[in-house]
């Protein structure tokens, strides 16, 4: 029989009471805001947790932007870049090739280490 792993949405002291003490190093005045509630969710992971950049080629005008494992908002500036770039047939202004859809079917994974 198949077992399915449920996801853990459960918020935990442990993590609220770690973050504020390092927010409290980082960003001081932000230490006397008052927690009311916290709230635990679900994003999606790419298996090397780095974000994809591609058009596929096997659906006619498709592109893909996803995968940020966790990242998306700080990636925002620079996914429209890479993205519009991409559309419009452009000269990348960055280099994202490393990052393209076809690095799981050819094994070229780069796992960025910090993502959690
Ligand atoms: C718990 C949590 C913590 C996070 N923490 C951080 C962080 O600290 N720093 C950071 O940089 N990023 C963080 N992220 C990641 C960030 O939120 C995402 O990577 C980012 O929001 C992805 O942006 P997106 O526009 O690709 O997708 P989304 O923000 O998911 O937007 C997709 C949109 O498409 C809509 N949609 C879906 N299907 C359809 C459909 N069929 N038709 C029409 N509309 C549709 C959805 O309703 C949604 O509005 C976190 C995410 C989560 C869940």
């Amino acid at each position: 029989m198949k077992t399915r792993t449920v996801p853990d949405f459960i918020t935990i002291w442990h993590f609220l009471e770690e973050m504020a003490k390092t927010i409290d190093k980082v960003l001081p005045p932000i230490g006397q805001l008052r927690i009311i509630r916290q709230w635990a969710g679900l994003y999606n992971m790419s298996p090397d947790r780095q974000p994809i950049y591609d058009k596929v080629d096997e659906v006619e005008g498709f592109y893909v932007a996803c995968g940020f494992s966790g990242h998306g908002f700080m990636f925002g500036p620079v996914t429209g870049t890479v993205m519009s770039e991409m559309i419009l047939g452009l000269e990348p202004t960055i280099d994202a090739s490393r990052l393209k859809l076809s690095r799981f079917a050819e094994g070229k994974l780069f796992t960025e280490p910090s993502v959690v």
